[in-house]
């Protein structure tokens, strides 16, 4: 079989397995560009309900353009890398302003925009213009991996460079969609990471990993960067029936996103170490705290580089100001766009 056949064999195999999916349904390049930055960190099943509620608060450029941040990270919560938000604003925001409103039609300037790579402008261009421009995304570097037993790991430049060059070669010119939808979706139903079932599958023929029994260790990875651990101490201030909030600013995870006044340790602290940290005794230097307890679960929320120990101190006053922090009542909390650890400690509360 020859390398220009492979493809033809995925697309009768797509035409017979593919899931029925909305974006595959639609050449509207906003709505593809959502489905796309939602699927980047997403997987389909659990990113369709947000996909629906998304294009329902935002049905157009324009109006994602008019909305506040705060009510596009509401749309996310829950959905992790909250940067894919911010970037899908500002991009409407530039559409808006550069554009008209118009969605852009070339690689070059889909590709500017706040959050577009090469995957996510590919995709773009070719699901909504039928550009030929050749995906590679998880799936399609793991099928290409295999089917032509290419070691080269997949996270370094060499290979992202090797693996693309090899995906634009097999792209069909006239029809790019197809082409691209098929071999992504290959890759998530049939060459799947773990044990994929290669003796039904139709290229098993041609295939170098099947053929030389190294499905199981492609493609090949770089090393793994070291995960971080941070322990972050939430300080649940109760005054009567209300709390205090603060958005988070930094460039850090969660930005733009709402939580208790947080204060950063190296460990994890009892209440003794907690209470002589300089930024407690700063926040409580005027009052007189009633009790402090720390929430019984200390909750752990892992990220691609980060794991997070999060301890909940809830801390009861009878009067209390805090200056730069908002004082929400507590049936207003869900109001705010949170991350899903404080959605998780508010959940184990009710
Ligand atoms: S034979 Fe197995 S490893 Fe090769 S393409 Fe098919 S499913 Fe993937």
């Amino acid at each position: 079989m020859l390398n220009n056949q492979i493809p033809v064999f995925i697309y009768q195999w797509y035409e017979l397995n593919k899931r029925d999916l909305p974006w595959r349904e639609t050449t509207n390049p906003y709505q593809i560009w959502v489905s796309e930055i939602i699927l980047q960190q997403t997987k389909v099943v659990q990113g369709l309900g947000y996909y629906y509620r998304f294009l329902d608060l935002f049905p157009s450029v324009q109006e994602l353009a008019n909305a506040s941040m705060d009510d596009v990270l509401k749309a996310w919560q829950g959905l992790g890398y909250y940067s894919r938000a911010r970037n899908l604003y500002q991009a409407a925001k530039l559409i808006v302003e550069l554009y008209k409103g118009e969605f852009p039609n070339t690689y070059k300037e889909v590709i500017s925009l706040p959050g577009v790579g090469e995957y996510t402008a590919a995709a773009i261009c070719s699901f909504a213009y039928n550009q030929p421009y050749a995906v590679v995304d998880g799936n399609v570097f793991r099928v290409l991996s295999r089917i032509f037993g290419i070691n080269t790991p997949i996270d370094t430049s060499k290979g992202k460079l090797e693996f693309q060059a090899l995906a634009t070669s097999l792209i069909n010119q006239r029809s790019p969609a197809l082409h691209n939808q098929a071999m992504m979706e290959f890759g998530a139903l049939q060459c799947v990471p773990q044990s994929p079932d290669c003796h039904v599958c139709k290229i098993n023929t041609v295939c170098s990993a099947f053929l030389n029994n190294q499905v199981s260790s492609l493609p090949v990875k770089g090393k793994k960067s070291k995960i971080r651990a941070r322990y972050f101490n939430y300080l649940v201030i109760k005054v009567g029936v209300s709390t205090f909030l603060q958005k988070r600013e930094s460039d850090d995870v969660w930005k733009g996103l709402y939580e208790f006044p947080l204060i950063e340790s190296t460990n994890n602290l009892v209440v003794e170490s907690l209470m002589i940290e300089s930024e407690f005794k700063l926040i409580f230097s005027d009052s007189t705290i009633k009790y402090i307890n720390p929430h019984p679960t200390v909750f752990k929320h892992v990220l691609s580089h980060q794991v997070i120990f999060a301890k909940f101190w809830e801390i009861d006053l009878n009067k209390f100001h805090l200056s730069n922090r908002l004082r929400v009542n507590w049936n207003e909390i869900h109001l705010f766009p949170t991350s899903k650890l404080i959605e998780n400690y508010l959940n184990s509360r009710t």
